[in-house]
Protein backbone atom coordinates (compact mmCIF):
# COMPACT_ATOMS: atom_id res chain seq x y z
CA UNK A 1 0.00 0.00 0.00
CA UNK A 2 1.48 3.84 -0.46
CA UNK A 3 3.29 5.13 1.89
CA UNK A 4 2.00 8.80 2.38
CA UNK A 5 3.02 11.95 4.67
CA UNK A 6 0.47 14.44 5.37
CA UNK A 7 1.01 17.68 7.40
CA UNK A 8 -1.58 19.08 10.08
CA UNK A 9 -1.09 22.45 11.32
CA UNK A 10 -3.45 25.07 13.44
CA UNK A 11 -3.25 28.15 15.51
CA UNK A 12 -6.54 28.26 16.77
CA UNK A 13 -7.02 27.40 20.32
CA UNK A 14 -7.44 24.50 21.50
CA UNK A 15 -4.36 23.78 19.16
CA UNK A 16 -3.22 20.35 20.37
CA UNK A 17 -7.08 19.05 21.14
CA UNK A 18 -7.49 20.23 16.65
CA UNK A 19 -4.00 17.63 16.26
CA UNK A 20 -5.84 15.30 18.40
CA UNK A 21 -9.01 15.33 16.57
CA UNK A 22 -7.60 15.32 12.94
CA UNK A 23 -5.71 11.88 14.16
CA UNK A 24 -8.60 10.37 15.46
CA UNK A 25 -10.64 10.90 12.29
CA UNK A 26 -8.14 9.51 10.14
CA UNK A 27 -7.63 6.85 12.49
CA UNK A 28 -10.98 6.24 12.22
CA UNK A 29 -10.69 5.60 7.86
CA UNK A 30 -10.88 2.11 7.33
CA UNK A 31 -9.05 2.53 3.80
CA UNK A 32 -6.25 4.40 5.62
CA UNK A 33 -3.96 3.43 8.63
CA UNK A 34 -2.25 5.88 10.59
CA UNK A 35 1.50 4.88 11.20
CA UNK A 36 4.23 6.98 13.09
CA UNK A 37 3.31 10.51 14.37
CA UNK A 38 6.06 12.69 14.63
CA UNK A 39 6.14 15.24 17.87
CA UNK A 40 4.54 18.11 17.48
CA UNK A 41 6.36 21.53 16.76
CA UNK A 42 5.61 25.02 17.45
CA UNK A 43 6.72 27.75 15.12
CA UNK A 44 6.05 31.51 14.74
CA UNK A 45 3.71 32.33 11.54
CA UNK A 46 5.68 33.22 7.96
CA UNK A 47 3.78 35.24 5.48
CA UNK A 48 1.13 36.85 7.80
CA UNK A 49 2.75 37.77 11.12
CA UNK A 50 -0.41 39.51 13.03
CA UNK A 51 -1.43 36.12 14.05
CA UNK A 52 -0.97 33.37 17.26
CA UNK A 53 1.71 30.57 16.48
CA UNK A 54 1.36 27.14 14.53
CA UNK A 55 1.31 23.91 15.82
CA UNK A 56 2.65 21.64 13.24
CA UNK A 57 2.86 17.62 13.15
CA UNK A 58 3.55 14.77 10.09
CA UNK A 59 2.02 11.57 10.14
CA UNK A 60 3.39 8.60 7.99
CA UNK A 61 0.20 6.90 6.97
CA UNK A 62 -0.36 3.26 4.05
CA UNK A 63 -3.32 4.13 2.01
CA UNK A 64 -5.29 2.71 -0.99
CA UNK A 65 -7.16 5.77 -1.67
CA UNK A 66 -6.21 7.33 -4.81
CA UNK A 67 -4.37 10.75 -4.87
CA UNK A 68 -7.18 12.94 -5.35
CA UNK A 69 -9.68 10.84 -3.42
CA UNK A 70 -7.38 11.02 -0.13
CA UNK A 71 -7.40 15.11 -0.91
CA UNK A 72 -11.12 14.48 -0.65
CA UNK A 73 -10.40 12.97 2.95
CA UNK A 74 -8.17 15.41 3.69
CA UNK A 75 -10.45 18.42 3.18
CA UNK A 76 -13.66 16.52 4.59
CA UNK A 77 -11.56 16.64 8.08
CA UNK A 78 -10.68 20.14 7.66
CA UNK A 79 -14.34 21.05 7.23
CA UNK A 80 -15.39 18.84 9.95
CA UNK A 81 -13.25 20.79 12.61
CA UNK A 82 -14.13 24.12 10.98
CA UNK A 83 -17.55 22.95 11.83
CA UNK A 84 -16.20 22.64 15.63
CA UNK A 85 -15.24 26.36 16.16
CA UNK A 86 -16.83 28.81 13.23
CA UNK A 87 -14.94 31.82 13.43
CA UNK A 88 -16.14 34.33 10.77
CA UNK A 89 -12.90 35.02 8.37
CA UNK A 90 -10.65 34.00 11.17
CA UNK A 91 -7.53 31.59 10.71
CA UNK A 92 -8.46 28.02 9.59
CA UNK A 93 -8.79 25.59 12.82
CA UNK A 94 -6.86 23.03 10.93
CA UNK A 95 -4.85 22.84 7.32
CA UNK A 96 -4.46 19.52 5.72
CA UNK A 97 -1.36 18.93 3.55
CA UNK A 98 -0.47 16.15 1.63
CA UNK A 99 3.45 16.14 1.37
CA UNK A 100 4.16 12.67 -0.22
CA UNK A 101 2.35 10.43 -1.97
CA UNK A 102 4.74 7.24 -2.30
CA UNK A 103 7.68 9.21 -4.69
CA UNK A 104 4.96 10.20 -7.05
CA UNK A 105 5.37 13.59 -8.82
CA UNK A 106 1.65 14.39 -8.96
CA UNK A 107 0.99 18.40 -10.73
CA UNK A 108 -3.00 18.38 -11.23
CA UNK A 109 -5.08 21.95 -11.06
CA UNK A 110 -6.06 20.31 -7.06
CA UNK A 111 -2.98 18.85 -6.54
CA UNK A 112 0.52 19.20 -6.31
CA UNK A 113 2.86 16.62 -4.83
CA UNK A 114 5.36 16.88 -2.97
CA UNK A 115 3.54 19.94 -1.53
CA UNK A 116 4.87 22.54 -3.53
CA UNK A 117 6.75 24.60 -0.30
CA UNK A 118 7.83 21.67 1.44
CA UNK A 119 11.57 22.47 1.10
CA UNK A 120 11.34 25.69 2.24
CA UNK A 121 8.88 25.04 5.45
CA UNK A 122 11.05 24.16 8.91
CA UNK A 123 7.55 23.38 10.37
CA UNK A 124 7.03 20.68 7.32
CA UNK A 125 11.06 19.60 7.61
CA UNK A 126 11.87 19.04 10.76
CA UNK A 127 8.61 16.59 11.66
CA UNK A 128 9.75 14.73 8.67
CA UNK A 129 13.36 14.40 9.01
CA UNK A 130 11.99 12.82 12.77
CA UNK A 131 10.15 10.16 10.89
CA UNK A 132 12.48 9.70 8.00
CA UNK A 133 15.45 11.69 7.70
CA UNK A 134 17.13 9.62 4.80
CA UNK A 135 13.66 9.63 2.63
CA UNK A 136 14.44 10.83 -0.80
CA UNK A 137 11.88 13.81 -1.86
CA UNK A 138 11.32 12.99 -5.65
CA UNK A 139 11.23 16.54 -7.59
CA UNK A 140 14.40 17.87 -5.65
CA UNK A 141 15.85 14.44 -4.96
CA UNK A 142 17.35 15.43 -1.88
CA UNK A 143 17.47 13.35 1.30
CA UNK A 144 14.86 15.40 4.21
CA UNK A 145 18.24 15.41 6.14
CA UNK A 146 19.20 17.81 2.87
CA UNK A 147 16.50 19.55 2.45
CA UNK A 148 16.62 20.53 6.58
CA UNK A 149 20.41 21.44 5.65
CA UNK A 150 19.52 24.02 3.20
CA UNK A 151 16.77 25.86 5.36
CA UNK A 152 17.95 29.38 6.38
CA UNK A 153 19.40 29.23 9.87
CA UNK A 154 17.03 32.24 10.69
CA UNK A 155 14.31 30.04 9.84
CA UNK A 156 15.20 27.09 12.42
CA UNK A 157 15.51 29.98 15.46
CA UNK A 158 11.59 29.97 14.98
CA UNK A 159 10.58 26.58 15.33
CA UNK A 160 10.66 24.45 18.73
CA UNK A 161 9.52 21.28 19.97
CA UNK A 162 6.40 22.12 21.96
CA UNK A 163 5.66 21.92 25.35
CA UNK A 164 2.37 21.92 26.36
CA UNK A 165 2.67 23.13 30.04
CA UNK A 166 5.01 26.03 28.61
P1 LIG B 1 -0.13 26.12 1.18
O1 LIG B 1 -0.57 25.28 0.02
O2 LIG B 1 0.90 27.14 0.82
O3 LIG B 1 0.29 25.31 2.38
P2 LIG B 1 -2.73 26.50 2.32
O4 LIG B 1 -2.53 25.13 2.88
O5 LIG B 1 -3.14 27.56 3.29
O6 LIG B 1 -1.41 26.99 1.58
P3 LIG B 1 -5.28 25.92 1.25
O7 LIG B 1 -6.19 27.07 1.18
O8 LIG B 1 -5.43 24.99 2.44
O9 LIG B 1 -3.78 26.44 1.16
O10 LIG B 1 -5.40 25.00 -0.03
C1 LIG B 1 -5.61 25.53 -1.29
C2 LIG B 1 -5.69 24.38 -2.32
O11 LIG B 1 -4.43 23.75 -2.47
C3 LIG B 1 -6.60 23.23 -1.97
O12 LIG B 1 -7.92 23.51 -2.31
C4 LIG B 1 -6.02 22.07 -2.79
O13 LIG B 1 -6.79 21.77 -3.94
C5 LIG B 1 -4.68 22.59 -3.24
N1 LIG B 1 -3.55 21.67 -3.08
C6 LIG B 1 -2.59 21.50 -4.04
N2 LIG B 1 -1.67 20.62 -3.64
C7 LIG B 1 -2.04 20.22 -2.38
C8 LIG B 1 -1.46 19.30 -1.45
N3 LIG B 1 -0.33 18.64 -1.73
N4 LIG B 1 -2.10 19.12 -0.27
C9 LIG B 1 -3.24 19.80 0.01
N5 LIG B 1 -3.84 20.67 -0.84
C10 LIG B 1 -3.23 20.89 -2.03
CA1 LIG C 1 -0.69 24.43 4.13
CA1 LIG D 1 -3.88 23.26 2.79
Amino acid sequence: MPVVFIALGTNLEPRAAHLEKALELFRSFPDVEVKRVSSIYESKPVGYLDQPDFLNLVFEAETDLLPVDLLDRCQSIEEELGRVRTIRFGPRTLDVDIVLYRAEIIEEERLIVPHPRMQERAFVLLPLQELNPELIVPKWNKTVNELVAELPANDLEEIWKYAPES
